[in-house]
């Protein structure tokens, strides 16, 4: 039973929640928002309709405004006239899943069929295809990810609830108005028969969106394509990272990253709780309440034999203590820290200081005695050595694959450089590892008194140089796997 809710568990979190979390966080390889421009995007979901739709195009062509409509294959079919008119209008269209479903719901098999079934519509309509994907309510899951090549992802950066009728008009045009500037992305609707939304909203819509087209081009502020505003933002990201690296001013990424703004500020405490329910259901343990960096819990063995330092056998079926990387304490290091190095130095400080605290709960908890080894999945190959650990490769399947996938995306999150470093990483750096090292070998090298109070007469700062002039990045990994 417990065997099957860690499954659900880890099932859960790897396909849906963690891949929109860092959607919604970082904007981690899908588009949200333009930079360096004076145009602003118009995305219009859910259509076309067969009332609304015209009219918006009448309105758009009426202040020579350019838009991007991501359409449900399902009413794309039923009104094909309206996507010849918004391709002949220099309209850039997208997609909205054949039907207007949750990805969360569907296994990867089925979204695929849903992008691919509203594509071939489209392209039956216009003669060619798109790769502009906005899943319905922004909510993507781990596929969609690994569909990157053959689709961007489009998300949003305003949106005004205008999918709800008594918002009215007026206030609509005050929240429209208040985000109106270059590089937004809005999020509006051109029709309200979608679960939650009004039939007749996108009336108001309209009223309101005429307003803001008149007040744009009061302020000389233009519309743009999503293509055209990727395009854009990418050429100018590119010029300065080209003037930063002549400047050699690495420091801003990392202060940019340092100030989580209010709403990933929620973002992460919302994880967080997760976290704690996870700890509450697997009921994990901690050497430090106050200041927690790992979490365990006691659990038999499951597989292969291995053998670890020390020449001790762990079998299937000995107890062994599993540890978990405290992710608070992960987000505080990855925002505090500026370098890759630091991180490295951060997270080593921390593991050595838990190894003698965990040394010294085991030996206070007689009920602990007879657990074999410290086990845990690391990504890092040669950092957890250093204490002790034997580095081994896990079995290959599916829970390897997956968790695989989970520490890049959680590197990608905590490492200041984000997901940029991962892509220049060759991929067998990243492979998880168990890592395990026998409870004896704690015992002796960690408790007070052990023969050795600390590894072979290492100082903290002397590994922490090492590991600045090694390979930093991959220290950094050295979470067990986190939960
Ligand atoms: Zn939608």
């Amino acid at each position: 039973m417990e065997t099957l809710l860690l499954w659900l568990f880890y099932i859960s979190t790897l396909y849906a929640f963690i891949p929109g979390l860092i959607t919604r966080l970082f904007g981690f390889r899908v588009f949200r928002r333009g930079i360096g421009m004076n145009e602003f995007a118009l995305t219009f979901d859910d259509g076309p309709d067969p009332v609304y739709t015209s009219q918006l195009l009448d309105l758009l062509k009426k202040y020579g405004a350019k838009a991007t409509f991501f359409v449900v294959g399902s009413n794309a079919e039923k009104y094909p006239h309206l996507i010849k008119r918004m391709h002949e209008e220099g309209h850039l269209i997208g997609i909205h899943n054949y039907v207007h479903k949750t990805n969360w719901l569907m296994g990867p098999a089925a979204v695929k069929k849903q992008i691919q079934r509203t594509n071939k519509i489209i392209h039956d309509i216009i003669g060619s295809n798109t790769h502009y994907y906005r899943p319905p309510w922004g909510i993507v899951n781990l596929f969609d990810f690994a569909r990157r090549n053959e689709t961007q992802i489009v998300l949003w950066s305003s949106m005004f609830g205008d999918w709800r009728q008594r918002l009215g008009a007026d206030r609509l045009t005050e929240r429209m108005l208040k985000k109106l500037r270059g590089g937004e992305v809005f999020l509006l609707h051109d029709c309200g028969n979608t679960l939650g939304a009004n039939a007749q909203a996108p009336m108001e819509m309209l009223k309101a969106l005429e307003r803001v087209l008149q007040v744009a081009e009061k302020q000389g502020i233009g519309t743009i394509r999503i293509d055209d505003m990727i395009q854009r933002s990418e050429a100018v990201k590119r010029e300065s990272r080209g003037q930063k690296s002549m400047a050699a001013a690495p420091k801003e990424t990392s202060k940019q990253k340092a100030s989580l703004s209010f709403g990933k500020r929620i973002v992460v405490s919302l994880w967080l709780l997760w976290e704690r329910l996870f700890h509450f259901v697997f009921q994990l343990r901690t050497t430090n309440k106050e200041e927690p960096i790992f979490h365990f819990r006691i659990r038999p063995y499951r597989g292969e034999p291995v053998m670890m330092n020390g020449d001790i056998e762990l079998a299937n079926g000995d107890r062994v203590l599993e540890l978990h990387f405290d992710n608070k304490r992960l987000f505080e290091i990855g925002s505090r820290s500026r370098t890759s190095v630091q991180i490295a130095i951060q997270m080593i400080r921390g593991v050595e200081k838990t190894l003698p605290e965990l040394a010294q709960y085991v030996q206070t908890h007689p009920e602990l005695m007879d657990v074999k080894a410290l086990y845990g999945v690391s990504m890092i190959n040669r950092g957890p050595e250093q204490f002790g650990f034997t580095v081994t490769d896990l079995p290959d399947s599916f829970f390897a694959r997956s968790t695989r996938l989970y520490l890049k995306f959680l590197m990608s999150v905590i490492h200041p450089s984000g997901g940029d470093r991962l892509k220049q990483r060759s991929s067998h750096e990243l492979i998880p590892k168990l890592i395990v090292m026998p409870m004896e070998l704690l015992l002796d090298k960690y408790s007070e008194d052990g023969s050795h109070r600390r590894f072979s007469g290492k100082e903290s700062g002397e590994i922490a140089s090492d590991q600045e002039s090694a390979e930093p990045e991959e220290t950094a990994l050295s979470a067990t796997q986190p939960c």
